[in-house]
């Protein structure tokens, strides 16, 4: 095997990309990218009914949208059925697999005389061992020699060594009789020629991994390096589902999440770097490791997440943010901004990106740039406004008008103007708000000055005042 760490994140297209899935996929990506390795896609679709495209779409948007980028081309594994045939053959012609002619009601009469013997129900084939002159001239699965004694470990970096006994192992079948391969014979062949070292994946495969290791030691392949990861529970220690709320990758974009912190939310739930919560996309791949993968179920939390996810907006580059922005409207399915809109949020941006967990609450901070007079001001707002003597604005104007528009300057002419009208500034900022923002809860009364510009605020306050 080469040194170089090869991953990959293996879903089957039969749904949007889940919660799981992402973290995966994720776990894969980080570890190949900080091993400078390489991070392949594969796509499970040997399933023909219950796959779709639309689902393989789905999946590769979800991807995008947490920028979980691969290497090379996007591989189909119903696509390579031809070669896991031909491995299937070869084994077949090694003498480690068999042709087996036994039909399904053999089967079932082989297990039930089992059952009834009080014995193992594990189907032993009659033509392991038969002579192929023999063979009949009939249709047939072929089948591999399991080892039927010792046992088969699977040193799994996350479970440890978990031995199965090789007595509890059927000779599985590689070929059924229409000559398709197994998805585990699939499995194998796909990650041994895209020349996978580290197969991160749910612990629900834990039990393939066992049967998957026959092929590796029938062909004399190396075995990957195993991480089986627990599952991800709800808040309440059950399974997650529907029923804890979104599971798509996706919902949580339309929600308004931003990517970054979604990859770090992710990276934790199952994972961790001692204390460390919060953390960028560069120290993530830098301390990546599979002994840091906890044993137990990881559980969804959406206030931590709503916490890293704010924490990552306010040290995002404005521009960045800007774009993630507008993709989220998108896929909000939300009217998208107008270019007006779009030069003030950029403009306003420096001002918004402290204390907004999400989108949804950046862009209300943002209310008061993206609006255009007449401003509507909601009920708290109005209140707000009822509360001083319209006097008040009118006389303000006079006293903004001629400020050289900086913020100290603005704030020394509105603190010296609450004084002589005899009132805190506090007072004052309510009535302001609601002015220039119709909305009791804004950024700074300076800051949206600064970024309204002298006419705009001074418009404002006059209708306000009016
Ligand atoms: N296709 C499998 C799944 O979606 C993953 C198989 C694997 O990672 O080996 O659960």
């Amino acid at each position: 095997m080469s040194d170089q760490v090869v991953t990959r994140f293996a879903p089957s297209p039969t749904g949007f990309l889940h919660i799981g899935g992402a973290r995966t996929a994720l776990f894969n990506w980080l570890y190949a990218r900080g091993r400078g390795g390489k991070f392949l896609l594969r796509i499970e679709d040997t399933d023909r009914e219950r796959s779709t495209p639309e689902a393989t779409a789905a999946i590769l948007q979800g991807m995008e949208w947490l920028g979980l980028d691969h290497d090379g081309d996007m591989i189909s594994q119903f696509e390579g059925a031809a070669r896991h045939a031909e491995v299937a053959h070869h084994l077949l012609a090694e003498g480690k697999a068999y042709k087996c002619f036994s039909s399904q009601d053999e089967i079932s009469d082989f297990r039930e005389q089992a059952r009834a013997e009080g014995k193992s129900t594990l189907f032993r084939s009659p033509w392991r061992d038969a002579d192929p002159a023999t063979h009949p001239d009939a249709p047939f699965v072929i089948r591999i020699k399991a080892p039927q004694d010792g046992s088969t470990v699977i040193r799994d970096q996350v479970q440890g060594d978990v031995t199965i006994r090789n007595d509890q192992l059927d000779d599985m079948i590689l070929l059924r009789s229409d000559g398709t391969p197994v998805y585990m014979l699939a499995v194998v062949v796909d990650d041994h020629d895209m020349g996978v070292t580290h197969v991160i994946r749910g612990d629900d495969h834990l039990n393939n991994a066992a049967r998957q290791m026959m092929i590796y030691e029938a062909m004399g392949w190396d075995v990957p390096v195993w991480a089986h990861i627990p599952l991800i529970h709800g808040p309440d220690g059950k399974k997650l589902s529907k029923r804890h709320g979104a599971l798509g990758a996706q919902e949580y974009q339309a929600m308004g999440y931003p990517a970054a912190g979604m990859r770090n939310y992710l990276a934790r739930l199952g994972w961790s770097h001692g204390d460390d919560e919060f953390f960028t996309d560069a120290q993530a791949k830098e301390w990546f490791d599979l002994d840091g993968i906890g044993k137990s179920p990881a559980r969804f939390d959406l206030k931590k997440l709503e916490n890293l996810c704010g924490q990552h907006i306010a040290i995002s580059d404005d521009a960045a943010l800007q774009q993630e922005i507008e993709a989220y409207l998108k896929a909000a399915v939300l009217p998208p901004l107008t270019a007006t809109q779009s030069g003030d949020l950029e403009r306003a941006m420096y001002c918004l990106k402290d204390r907004a967990r999400t989108f949804p609450e950046l862009l209300e901070k943002a209310h008061f740039a993206l609006i255009s007079r007449p401003i509507e001001p909601d009920e708290k707002a109005a209140k707000a406004l009822q509360s001083v003597s319209d006097g008040i604005l009118k006389e303000l104007t006079p006293h903004v008008q001629n400020v050289s528009w900086s913020r100290n300057e603005l704030e020394e002419a509105l603190n010296a103007f609450a004084e002589a009208q005899g009132i805190k500034f506090g007072k004052l900022a309510g009535p302001l708000r609601a002015a220039l923002a119709g909305r009791a809860v804004t950024p700074s009364v300076f800051d949206m000055m600064l970024v309204l510009g002298r006419d705009e605020t001074l418009a404002r306050l006059s209708d306000a005042a009016n």
